[in-house]
């Protein structure tokens, strides 16, 4: 509220980073710093957990955090979450700083260029001159050694005297944070549970707007509310997917909830009685939803088929976060590994999912077999971390396994190169 737009001290960092100047900023009497969340063509599972991830930093570092809407979305999904301020960064000619999108790893605001020309200073511990008035942190998944040089003190102490920082990430950088040996112990303290992180910070900072709020509500009353048990079943569909690639997922969602005792017996789905149990599917086909139905005789229900993926259509965004809050209410959750839109639906409610191993997205040749174990159940509900920093800053040098750096710390069961947080504290 202090710091943000239309306030004086902001329009006074406005000024100084118009002209360039950041210690001056940075030593202002007001003393406010700011962390610009860039949204880029990203789903909308990516541009969440980038969005938690920009608070949980900005929180720790006392910086007030902007986000730079991607298409105005950001404005028609959620509600501004602090009172008096908004947390939009305002469009148009008053900003300084055009075209946030087109930043990249080797723009010369980077962080990682910074420190790769050495105009960080000698070493890298002091700014050879006055701070920078901004600087870009490049943490997506083309973020280099370089870049990724932001997990780690020295570089943390170096950012704390810039005014302006501007971070663009599609992934879940929390459990990066909590490698940052000046972080950890503050971190530590605000979380004793490290399995419910995203959980508490997504329903802090995330409200779905009205017109969001209102479908979520409207579907579940209308058709989940009344059973007893409630299974979330989510299809990450890549491609437009037809039989024998779809048939290979859809035994493999089948054979995963016979297995692990998720799906009703054929039939029960449509008992009235308050003990029945419904099935929630989301995916962008609806072929899964029809055979899953006809599977189990009634009771599955699918809110939306998008068909394909769509990238800046806000109606198509607001039902994504519709079915991730929806897919929150289940009793039971089997997602599809990889998928950050699962990621936020199991993060929000706070469960361990069973996740159904997947290939990557870029893999061009789709699974021939379901794999075996179909499913497995999540160690944690927290989103993977899909690019990790493997380097450990104090003993300058690659941790020998960052699965094994601090125990609430491991390696994901779905994405082999990357880290996620658990409740490690029986270890302790
Ligand atoms: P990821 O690509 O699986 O990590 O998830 P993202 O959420 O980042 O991107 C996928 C995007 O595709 C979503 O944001 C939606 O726009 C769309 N999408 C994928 N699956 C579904 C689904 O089950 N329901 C809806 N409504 N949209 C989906």
């Amino acid at each position: 509220m202090r710091c943000g737009p239309g306030t004086a001290p902001y329009e006074k960092s406005l000024r100084q980073l118009k002209s360039g100047d950041g210690a001056a900023a940075a030593d202002g009497d007001a003393g406010c710093r700011y962390l610009v969340s860039i949204s880029y063509n990203r789903g909308l599972g990516n541009r969440v957990i980038a969005i938690v991830s920009a608070f949980l930093y900005a929180v720790l570092t006392e910086r007030a955090l902007l986000v730079a809407p991607y298409n105005g979305d950001v404005a028609a999904l959620f509600c501004e979450p602090f009172p008096g301020t908004t947390w939009l960064l305002p469009d148009g000619r008053r900003f300084p700083l055009r075209r946030l999108r087109d930043l990249a790893g080797k723009s010369r605001e980077s962080l990682g260029t910074l420190l790769k020309s050495n105009a960080g200073g000698n070493g890298t511990s002091s700014w050879s001159g006055r701070p920078p008035p901004y600087v870009y942190l490049n943490l997506d998944g083309s973020a280099d050694y370089h870049d990724k040089l932001f997990y780690c003190d020295e570089q943390q102490r170096l950012l704390r005297g810039v005014p302006w920082l501007l971070m663009k990430t599609d992934s879940y950088l929390v459990p990066g944070l909590f490698l940052v040996p000046s972080l950890r112990g503050e971190l530590e303290r605000m979380f004793p549970e490290k399995d419910a992180v995203f959980h508490h910070l997504s329903r802090y900072l995330l409200h779905p707007a009205n017109a969001v709020w209102h479908a979520i509500t409207a579907y579940h009353r209308d058709h989940l509310a009344g059973a007893g048990q409630l299974v979330g079943i989510q299809i990450r569909v890549y491609h437009e997917e037809t039989p024998p690639v779809s048939q290979v997922v859809l035994d493999q969602v089948l054979s995963c909830a016979r297995r692990e005792n998720l799906l009703p017996d054929a039939g029960t789905t449509t008992n009235t009685s308050s003990s029945h149990q419904a099935v929630l599917v989301t995916s962008l086909s609806s072929w899964y939803y029809e055979k899953i139905r006809d599977e189990l005789g009634g009771g599955v229900h699918q809110p939306s088929h998008e068909g394909l993926q769509r990238m800046g259509d806000t109606a198509h965004d607001m039902r994504a976060l519709s079915e991730m809050y929806l897919l929150s209410t289940c009793d039971a959750l089997l997602t599809t590994g990889f998928s950050t839109f699962g990621y936020v639906a199991q993060g929000l409610a706070g469960e361990r999912p069973w996740l159904m191993p997947r290939r990557p997205v870029w893999d061009k040749e789709p699974a021939t077999e379901v794999p075996e174990p179909p499913c497995a159940r999540a160690a944690s509900p927290e989103p993977c971390f899909h690019s990790p920093s493997y380097y450990d800053c104090a003993a300058r040098r690659n941790y020998e396994d960052i699965g094994k750096a601090v125990p609430y710390i491991r390696r994901c069961e779905d994405v082999s190169w990357g880290i996620q947080l658990v409740n490690g504290s029986s270890h302790w």
